[in-house]
Parts: C-alpha cells; structure tokens; sequence
C-alpha cells in the first residue's frame, strides 16, 4: 500500500507554515495513478494556502512495481549528505532483507538522488535495458567530449521514449539551470554490441558500477584527477 503522511512544511515564497499530506512511499502497481503523478511531476506538490506557490517538496519516496519487481529509493541529496544517504539505504536493504519471505525472489534495488534519474531508471528498467550498458555509453560520451559534457555541469539522460530501433536520444542536461539543451544520437547497434560485452563478461561493468546508484557521472567525478567535488 502507497503511504502518505502529515508534514509541516514552510513555504518557499511566503514563509507560511502548513500541514500537508505527502507520499513515504508509492505502489504503483495497485496504485498507477500515483506513477503518472510522479511522471507527470505532481507527486508531493504542495499548493501553499496563503499565497499562489506550487512547489514540489524533494524528502525521500519509495517507488515500488510489484508486476516487475522493482524498488527504486528516491533519496534527495539536496537535504542530507551522500553518506548519510547510504546509511538510511543500508538500513531500509537491511529491513526489506529480514521481510522476505524465504525463497522470494529479491527485488532489484536502485537509488537515486533526483526525480530525473528516477523517470528515466523507470523508463530504462520497462524497456528491459542494462543500466550499467547505457550508463557505459554515458561514460564513454563524457570522457569523449570533456569539453562539451564535463560531468561536473552537465548530466547525460536517456530518453527512452523518443529512441527508435535504430538510435537511441540521450538528452544534455545542464545541472545549473536545469535546461535540456542538447541531443545527442547514439546507433542502437552499438548498444547492442556493448550489452553483449556486459553479458559476456559483466565483471568489468559490476565493477566499475557496482550500484545501488549507478552513475557514469558519479565514477567520473570521484576519479583521481577529477577537478571538482561531486556535485548535483
Ligand atoms: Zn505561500
């Protein structure tokens, strides 16, 4: 079942505090309302009581697709550390551990820091795409155009939807001003020949993404030599 629960938030235009119901946790397969909501970026929208705002509140969410056996927790890291994030996964992988029952096939876990990651992992994971091939791709993209796509600033999202058979569209994201500016096409051959790589020899892949978050970025900006701190 989705869980909602009261919040006090403080608006962000005129400061006015409020209580407001917002999402811990989404079911989208009993609830697929709520999964366009998310989509649809009107999930934990809050419309302020006192003043015109209509902001979205960014705290933690659980995204579950029992049908596909999928959880994707959503942690913001734009409230607490990436440390700490892993701590309260840690936690949450060690609770859903001791919940299953035995013999339950466990479901595939992923984390992510923002609302864009998470529709594009859910995209991905439908369409039955290796995210460690397409975040592969990604960092092949970024070490090839350093100029272009520092890793820093600029963040690679595949559009799964606008692909077709024979390319796929990875948009440019700029983390500053949050615009899409760019598409870049990749040849879906390509893709295939890097799946069959991974599924020959994954070990290369687990290693260099070894999850929950799995993020070309990320690898890229914790390498030696990287000139800036993680940032998103
Ligand atoms: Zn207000």
């Amino acid at each position: 079942m989705s869980l909602a629960k009261t919040y006090t938030i403080r608006c962000p235009k005129c400061e006015q505090e409020q209580k407001v119901a917002l999402y811990d946790s989404i079911h989208v397969a009993q609830e697929p309302a709520l999964k366009t909501a998310l989509l649809e970026n009107r999930l934990n929208r809050v419309e302020c009581d006192s003043c015109d705002a209509n902001f979205r509140v960014d705290k933690p969410v659980l995204y579950h697709d029992a049908d596909r056996n999928i959880l994707i927790h959503w942690m913001p890291d734009t409230a607490c550390s990436r440390d700490e994030i892993f701590d309260t996964f840690d936690e949450a992988m060690d609770e859903l551990r001791a919940a299953l029952p035995e013999g339950a096939e466990p479901p595939r876990v992923r984390l992510v820091f923002s609302r864009v990651e998470l529709v594009e992992l859910i995209f991905m994971m439908e369409a039955g795409m290796e995210e460690r091939v397409v975040e592969h791709i990604k960092y092949t993209l970024h070490v090839q155009n350093m100029n272009q796509l520092p890793p820093a600033q600029k963040q690679l999202l595949l559009n799964v939807q606008d692909s077709t058979a024979d390319e796929l569209l990875f948009a440019v994201r700029n983390l500053e001003t949050e615009e899409l500016e760019q598409l870049l096409r990749y040849p879906r051959a390509a893709y295939r020949g890097i799946q069959k790589m991974y599924r020959d020899n994954p070990d290369e892949f687990m290693e260099l993404f070894p999850g929950p978050h799995i993020s070309a970025r990320e690898v890229l900006m914790n390498e030696p030599g990287a000139d800036s701190p993680i940032t998103n």
